[in-house]
Protein backbone atom coordinates (compact mmCIF):
# COMPACT_ATOMS: atom_id res chain seq x y z
CA UNK A 1 0.00 0.00 0.00
CA UNK A 2 1.49 3.34 -0.80
CA UNK A 3 0.97 6.81 0.86
CA UNK A 4 -1.95 7.47 -1.89
CA UNK A 5 -4.08 4.81 0.30
CA UNK A 6 -3.49 6.86 3.59
CA UNK A 7 -6.07 9.55 1.78
CA UNK A 8 -8.34 6.43 3.09
CA UNK A 9 -7.41 4.04 5.40
CA UNK A 10 -8.57 0.35 5.37
CA UNK A 11 -10.26 1.14 8.68
CA UNK A 12 -12.29 4.06 7.55
CA UNK A 13 -13.61 1.58 4.60
CA UNK A 14 -14.49 -0.94 6.70
CA UNK A 15 -16.95 1.67 8.99
CA UNK A 16 -18.16 2.82 5.60
CA UNK A 17 -18.92 -0.20 4.43
CA UNK A 18 -20.39 -1.22 7.31
CA UNK A 19 -22.43 1.41 8.07
CA UNK A 20 -23.66 1.52 4.19
CA UNK A 21 -25.03 -2.30 4.82
CA UNK A 22 -27.08 -0.81 8.09
CA UNK A 23 -27.94 2.98 6.79
CA UNK A 24 -27.84 2.95 2.89
CA UNK A 25 -31.16 3.65 1.21
CA UNK A 26 -32.58 1.59 -0.92
CA UNK A 27 -33.31 3.68 -4.06
CA UNK A 28 -35.43 2.34 -7.00
CA UNK A 29 -31.94 2.18 -9.11
CA UNK A 30 -29.44 1.10 -5.62
CA UNK A 31 -30.26 -2.54 -6.46
CA UNK A 32 -30.18 -2.78 -10.03
CA UNK A 33 -26.95 -4.22 -12.41
CA UNK A 34 -28.52 -4.02 -15.46
CA UNK A 35 -26.20 -1.13 -16.50
CA UNK A 36 -28.82 0.57 -18.78
CA UNK A 37 -30.54 1.56 -15.54
CA UNK A 38 -27.73 2.34 -14.22
CA UNK A 39 -26.73 4.86 -16.62
CA UNK A 40 -30.23 6.55 -16.86
CA UNK A 41 -30.13 7.21 -12.86
CA UNK A 42 -26.51 8.55 -12.84
CA UNK A 43 -27.62 10.64 -15.55
CA UNK A 44 -30.42 12.29 -14.11
CA UNK A 45 -28.85 12.37 -10.68
CA UNK A 46 -26.53 15.09 -12.12
CA UNK A 47 -27.82 18.38 -11.05
CA UNK A 48 -31.29 17.22 -10.22
CA UNK A 49 -32.47 16.26 -6.71
CA UNK A 50 -33.03 12.81 -5.15
CA UNK A 51 -36.21 13.42 -4.30
CA UNK A 52 -36.76 15.10 -7.82
CA UNK A 53 -35.31 11.96 -9.96
CA UNK A 54 -37.22 9.17 -7.30
CA UNK A 55 -40.77 9.47 -9.64
CA UNK A 56 -39.34 10.40 -13.21
CA UNK A 57 -37.03 7.72 -12.77
CA UNK A 58 -39.54 4.55 -12.55
CA UNK A 59 -41.76 6.31 -15.43
CA UNK A 60 -38.37 6.61 -17.99
CA UNK A 61 -37.25 3.00 -17.34
CA UNK A 62 -40.84 2.09 -18.13
CA UNK A 63 -41.13 4.15 -21.11
CA UNK A 64 -37.74 3.65 -22.14
CA UNK A 65 -36.56 -0.03 -21.11
CA UNK A 66 -33.38 -0.21 -23.37
CA UNK A 67 -31.23 1.81 -25.27
CA UNK A 68 -33.16 1.15 -28.12
CA UNK A 69 -36.76 2.30 -27.02
CA UNK A 70 -35.19 6.05 -27.07
CA UNK A 71 -32.99 5.36 -29.63
CA UNK A 72 -36.07 5.21 -32.06
CA UNK A 73 -37.52 8.47 -30.19
CA UNK A 74 -38.38 12.01 -31.45
CA UNK A 75 -36.17 14.78 -29.74
CA UNK A 76 -40.02 16.44 -28.69
CA UNK A 77 -41.22 13.25 -27.81
CA UNK A 78 -38.62 12.41 -25.38
CA UNK A 79 -37.88 15.62 -23.97
CA UNK A 80 -41.15 16.24 -23.41
CA UNK A 81 -40.54 12.81 -20.89
CA UNK A 82 -37.80 14.62 -19.46
CA UNK A 83 -39.37 17.52 -18.78
CA UNK A 84 -39.22 19.14 -14.99
CA UNK A 85 -35.54 17.54 -14.60
CA UNK A 86 -33.99 20.50 -16.38
CA UNK A 87 -30.72 20.63 -18.40
CA UNK A 88 -31.90 18.93 -21.29
CA UNK A 89 -28.53 18.41 -23.01
CA UNK A 90 -28.32 15.47 -21.01
CA UNK A 91 -31.50 13.76 -22.21
CA UNK A 92 -29.89 14.45 -25.62
CA UNK A 93 -26.62 13.12 -25.29
CA UNK A 94 -28.50 9.74 -23.32
CA UNK A 95 -30.34 9.83 -26.71
CA UNK A 96 -27.59 9.94 -28.94
CA UNK A 97 -25.42 8.04 -26.92
CA UNK A 98 -28.63 5.43 -26.93
CA UNK A 99 -28.20 5.48 -30.79
CA UNK A 100 -24.49 4.60 -30.98
CA UNK A 101 -25.20 1.79 -28.59
CA UNK A 102 -27.74 0.54 -31.32
CA UNK A 103 -25.83 1.25 -33.86
CA UNK A 104 -21.97 0.52 -32.88
CA UNK A 105 -22.22 -2.08 -30.17
CA UNK A 106 -25.57 -3.76 -31.70
CA UNK A 107 -27.52 -2.50 -28.36
CA UNK A 108 -25.30 -3.89 -25.61
CA UNK A 109 -23.82 -1.34 -23.14
CA UNK A 110 -20.08 -1.90 -23.64
CA UNK A 111 -18.31 -3.17 -20.13
CA UNK A 112 -15.02 -1.36 -21.17
CA UNK A 113 -14.05 2.13 -19.39
CA UNK A 114 -12.93 3.75 -22.91
CA UNK A 115 -15.44 2.41 -24.98
CA UNK A 116 -18.31 3.87 -22.62
CA UNK A 117 -16.11 7.20 -22.21
CA UNK A 118 -16.46 7.43 -26.34
CA UNK A 119 -20.32 8.12 -26.33
CA UNK A 120 -21.35 11.56 -25.96
CA UNK A 121 -22.31 12.77 -21.96
CA UNK A 122 -20.60 10.12 -20.66
CA UNK A 123 -17.58 11.57 -18.91
CA UNK A 124 -14.91 10.05 -16.07
CA UNK A 125 -17.83 9.97 -13.53
CA UNK A 126 -20.35 8.00 -15.38
CA UNK A 127 -18.18 5.65 -16.87
CA UNK A 128 -16.48 4.77 -13.95
CA UNK A 129 -19.76 4.78 -11.87
CA UNK A 130 -21.36 1.77 -14.68
CA UNK A 131 -18.52 -0.16 -14.74
CA UNK A 132 -18.22 -0.70 -11.05
CA UNK A 133 -22.13 -0.87 -10.47
CA UNK A 134 -22.70 -2.75 -13.56
CA UNK A 135 -19.71 -4.93 -13.96
CA UNK A 136 -17.51 -5.12 -10.89
CA UNK A 137 -15.15 -2.59 -12.70
CA UNK A 138 -12.44 -1.31 -10.39
CA UNK A 139 -13.39 2.29 -10.80
CA UNK A 140 -13.83 5.27 -8.24
CA UNK A 141 -16.45 7.38 -9.26
CA UNK A 142 -15.42 10.59 -7.46
CA UNK A 143 -18.23 13.37 -7.89
CA UNK A 144 -18.95 16.15 -5.60
CA UNK A 145 -19.81 13.91 -2.52
CA UNK A 146 -16.46 12.19 -2.87
CA UNK A 147 -14.11 15.42 -3.12
CA UNK A 148 -16.17 16.90 -0.40
CA UNK A 149 -15.42 14.44 1.99
CA UNK A 150 -11.86 13.54 1.29
CA UNK A 151 -11.47 17.10 1.14
CA UNK A 152 -12.71 17.17 5.22
CA UNK A 153 -11.30 13.74 6.13
CA UNK A 154 -7.97 15.18 5.03
CA UNK A 155 -8.81 18.87 6.16
CA UNK A 156 -7.93 20.32 2.93
CA UNK A 157 -9.29 23.42 2.25
CA UNK A 158 -8.77 23.51 -2.00
CA UNK A 159 -9.04 20.46 -4.15
CA UNK A 160 -7.01 20.02 -7.31
CA UNK A 161 -6.07 17.44 -9.85
CA UNK A 162 -3.52 15.85 -8.11
CA UNK A 163 -5.26 15.00 -5.31
CA UNK A 164 -7.83 13.84 -6.81
CA UNK A 165 -5.90 11.81 -8.67
CA UNK A 166 -4.25 9.87 -5.14
CA UNK A 167 -7.88 9.88 -3.60
CA UNK A 168 -8.92 7.92 -6.98
CA UNK A 169 -5.78 5.79 -6.13
CA UNK A 170 -6.73 5.28 -2.52
CA UNK A 171 -10.71 4.32 -3.67
CA UNK A 172 -9.56 1.97 -5.88
CA UNK A 173 -6.77 0.37 -3.96
CA UNK A 174 -9.52 0.23 -1.05
CA UNK A 175 -12.07 -1.16 -3.18
CA UNK A 176 -13.57 -4.68 -1.81
CA UNK A 177 -13.11 -7.82 -3.98
CA UNK A 178 -16.92 -8.90 -4.45
CA UNK A 179 -18.86 -5.61 -5.51
CA UNK A 180 -16.13 -3.07 -6.11
CA UNK A 181 -18.42 -0.43 -6.71
CA UNK A 182 -20.63 -0.63 -2.87
CA UNK A 183 -17.32 1.34 -1.75
CA UNK A 184 -17.92 4.50 -4.91
CA UNK A 185 -21.92 3.95 -3.30
CA UNK A 186 -21.25 4.16 0.03
CA UNK A 187 -18.88 7.38 -0.62
CA UNK A 188 -22.45 8.68 -2.31
CA UNK A 189 -24.48 7.99 0.38
CA UNK A 190 -22.44 9.09 2.80
CA UNK A 191 -22.14 12.47 0.65
CA UNK A 192 -25.87 12.59 0.69
CA UNK A 193 -27.13 11.82 3.92
CA UNK A 194 -24.65 12.75 6.59
CA UNK A 195 -21.59 14.68 4.94
CA UNK A 196 -24.13 17.25 3.84
CA UNK A 197 -22.31 20.38 2.18
CA UNK A 198 -24.11 22.31 4.51
CA UNK A 199 -24.56 21.27 8.09
CA UNK A 200 -22.46 17.80 8.26
CA UNK A 201 -23.77 15.36 10.63
CA UNK A 202 -21.11 14.49 12.18
CA UNK A 203 -22.27 12.85 15.04
CA UNK A 204 -23.61 10.07 13.38
CA UNK A 205 -21.00 9.70 10.69
CA UNK A 206 -19.15 6.33 10.67
CA UNK A 207 -16.13 8.48 9.97
CA UNK A 208 -15.97 10.63 12.84
CA UNK A 209 -13.39 9.35 14.62
CA UNK A 210 -10.69 10.09 11.98
CA UNK A 211 -11.37 13.18 10.07
CA UNK A 212 -9.48 16.04 10.27
CA UNK A 213 -11.88 18.95 9.81
CA UNK A 214 -14.23 17.71 12.55
CA UNK A 215 -11.00 17.76 15.15
CA UNK A 216 -10.19 21.19 14.10
CA UNK A 217 -14.04 21.75 14.31
CA UNK A 218 -13.86 23.10 10.60
CA UNK A 219 -16.27 20.93 8.58
CA UNK A 220 -18.31 23.71 8.24
CA UNK A 221 -15.45 26.07 6.50
CA UNK A 222 -14.09 22.83 3.98
CA UNK A 223 -14.20 22.80 1.30
CA UNK A 224 -14.00 26.83 0.62
CA UNK A 225 -16.94 28.30 -0.81
CA UNK A 226 -17.04 31.05 -3.64
CA UNK A 227 -19.30 33.34 -3.33
CA UNK A 228 -21.96 33.03 -6.08
CA UNK A 229 -23.21 35.80 -8.09
CA UNK A 230 -26.66 35.49 -9.52
CA UNK A 231 -28.21 37.47 -12.16
CA UNK A 232 -31.50 38.56 -12.05
CA UNK A 233 -33.80 38.86 -15.13
CA UNK A 234 -36.67 40.31 -16.08
CA UNK A 235 -37.99 39.21 -19.42
CA UNK A 236 -41.92 40.15 -20.21
CA UNK A 237 -43.44 36.84 -21.88
CA UNK A 238 -46.22 37.22 -24.72
CA UNK A 239 -48.55 34.35 -24.66
CA UNK A 240 -50.03 35.15 -28.23
CA UNK A 241 -53.41 33.71 -29.37
CA UNK A 242 -55.16 33.64 -32.59
CA UNK A 243 -58.63 32.29 -32.76
CA UNK A 244 -57.76 28.77 -31.38
CA UNK A 245 -54.43 28.63 -31.57
CA UNK A 246 -51.38 29.92 -29.22
CA UNK A 247 -47.31 30.80 -30.28
CA UNK A 248 -44.84 29.03 -29.52
CA UNK A 249 -41.20 29.58 -30.53
CA UNK A 250 -38.55 26.77 -30.31
CA UNK A 251 -35.35 27.31 -28.10
CA UNK A 252 -32.40 27.34 -30.78
CA UNK A 253 -29.59 27.76 -28.06
CA UNK A 254 -28.28 27.18 -24.36
CA UNK A 255 -29.21 24.48 -21.86
CA UNK A 256 -33.18 24.42 -23.13
CA UNK A 257 -32.53 24.17 -27.00
CA UNK A 258 -34.92 22.33 -28.38
CA UNK A 259 -37.98 22.84 -25.90
CA UNK A 260 -40.74 25.05 -26.64
CA UNK A 261 -41.12 28.33 -25.14
CA UNK A 262 -43.73 31.73 -25.46
CA UNK A 263 -41.60 34.51 -27.00
CA UNK A 264 -39.73 37.30 -25.16
CA UNK A 265 -41.86 40.17 -26.57
CA UNK A 266 -38.85 42.04 -27.16
CA UNK A 267 -38.43 39.82 -30.12
CA UNK A 268 -41.57 40.22 -32.36
CA UNK A 269 -41.07 42.70 -34.68
CA UNK A 270 -43.65 45.90 -34.18
CA UNK A 271 -44.81 44.07 -31.28
CA UNK A 272 -47.06 47.10 -29.91
CA UNK A 273 -48.27 48.01 -32.98
CA UNK A 274 -49.91 44.63 -33.94
CA UNK A 275 -50.77 42.89 -30.09
CA UNK A 276 -53.18 44.24 -27.59
CA UNK A 277 -52.98 42.89 -24.17
CA UNK A 278 -55.93 40.71 -23.00
CA UNK A 279 -54.55 40.38 -19.27
CA UNK A 280 -51.09 39.59 -17.72
CA UNK A 281 -50.52 36.50 -15.81
CA UNK A 282 -48.60 35.72 -12.66
CA UNK A 283 -45.23 36.02 -12.60
CA UNK A 284 -43.06 32.82 -13.20
CA UNK A 285 -39.53 32.42 -11.71
CA UNK A 286 -37.07 30.13 -14.14
CA UNK A 287 -33.76 29.78 -12.06
CA UNK A 288 -30.55 28.23 -13.18
CA UNK A 289 -27.06 27.94 -11.65
CA UNK A 290 -26.14 31.36 -11.93
CA UNK A 291 -29.52 33.38 -13.24
CA UNK A 292 -32.86 34.04 -12.12
CA UNK A 293 -35.04 34.80 -14.71
CA UNK A 294 -38.48 36.35 -14.22
CA UNK A 295 -40.90 35.94 -16.24
CA UNK A 296 -43.98 38.12 -16.99
CA UNK A 297 -46.22 36.80 -19.10
CA UNK A 298 -49.39 38.15 -20.53
CA UNK A 299 -52.15 37.14 -23.09
CA UNK A 300 -52.18 39.15 -26.24
CA UNK A 301 -54.17 39.08 -29.06
CA UNK A 302 -54.35 40.56 -32.66
CA UNK A 303 -54.99 44.16 -32.67
CA UNK A 304 -56.43 44.27 -35.99
CA UNK A 305 -58.54 41.63 -36.64
CA UNK A 306 -55.94 38.51 -38.43
CA UNK A 307 -52.39 38.02 -36.58
CA UNK A 308 -49.61 39.73 -38.79
CA UNK A 309 -46.82 37.33 -40.30
CA UNK A 310 -43.64 37.30 -38.42
CA UNK A 311 -40.28 35.24 -38.06
CA UNK A 312 -38.69 34.50 -34.74
CA UNK A 313 -34.99 33.19 -34.54
CA UNK A 314 -34.66 29.60 -33.89
CA UNK A 315 -38.71 29.20 -35.76
CA UNK A 316 -41.89 28.78 -34.19
CA UNK A 317 -45.32 27.95 -35.25
CA UNK A 318 -49.16 28.04 -34.21
CA UNK A 319 -50.33 25.35 -32.17
CA UNK A 320 -53.58 24.37 -31.67
CA UNK A 321 -54.67 25.31 -28.02
CA UNK A 322 -54.96 21.03 -26.89
CA UNK A 323 -51.76 20.44 -28.51
CA UNK A 324 -49.78 22.50 -26.07
CA UNK A 325 -49.62 19.17 -23.94
CA UNK A 326 -47.74 17.57 -26.34
CA UNK A 327 -44.66 19.41 -27.14
CA UNK A 328 -42.18 19.57 -24.38
CA UNK A 329 -41.48 22.86 -22.63
CA UNK A 330 -39.12 23.60 -19.47
CA UNK A 331 -40.80 24.08 -16.57
CA UNK A 332 -41.34 27.45 -15.62
CA UNK A 333 -43.03 27.59 -19.59
CA UNK A 334 -45.00 24.65 -18.76
CA UNK A 335 -46.58 26.12 -15.34
CA UNK A 336 -47.48 29.27 -17.56
CA UNK A 337 -49.38 27.25 -20.33
CA UNK A 338 -51.10 25.79 -17.15
CA UNK A 339 -52.47 28.92 -16.22
CA UNK A 340 -53.79 29.26 -19.24
CA UNK A 341 -55.95 25.79 -18.80
CA UNK A 342 -56.59 26.42 -14.79
CA UNK A 343 -58.47 29.99 -15.15
CA UNK A 344 -60.16 28.94 -18.65
CA UNK A 345 -58.18 31.52 -20.51
CA UNK A 346 -57.43 29.29 -23.46
CA UNK A 347 -58.85 29.74 -26.61
CA UNK A 348 -61.88 27.58 -27.70
CA UNK A 349 -63.31 26.86 -24.31
CA UNK A 350 -67.21 27.18 -24.25
CA UNK A 351 -68.25 30.36 -23.02
CA UNK A 352 -64.96 31.87 -22.75
CA UNK A 353 -64.19 35.22 -24.98
CA UNK A 354 -61.17 36.88 -24.79
S1 LIG B 1 -17.01 13.63 10.57
FE1 LIG B 1 -18.32 15.19 9.71
S2 LIG B 1 -17.08 16.34 8.27
FE2 LIG B 1 -15.99 14.44 8.76
S3 LIG B 1 -16.56 13.04 7.11
FE3 LIG B 1 -17.99 12.72 8.79
S4 LIG B 1 -19.75 14.06 8.40
FE4 LIG B 1 -18.04 14.71 7.11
Amino acid sequence: MDDDAELLSAGQVEALLDWFDRYGVDYPWADTREPWAIWVSEVMLQQTTISAVQSRYIRWMERYPTPGHLAETGEDEFLRDWEGLGYYNRARNLASAAGEIVRRFGGRIPRSYDDLRSLPGIGDYIASALSSFAFDERNAAIDANGRRIAQRLSGLEGWDKSVENRFRKAVESRMPREKPGRLNAAVMQLGQLVCLPRSPRCRDCPLGGSCLARAQGRQDEIPLRRKKTIVELRTPIAVLIDECRVFLQQRSSGIARGMWVFPARTEIPDFEMNWKIVTNLPVMIHAYTKYKEHLEPGIFVPRHGNSPAFRLSGGGKWVESEGLDQLPMPTAYRKIAGQLANHSLLPCVPGVEI
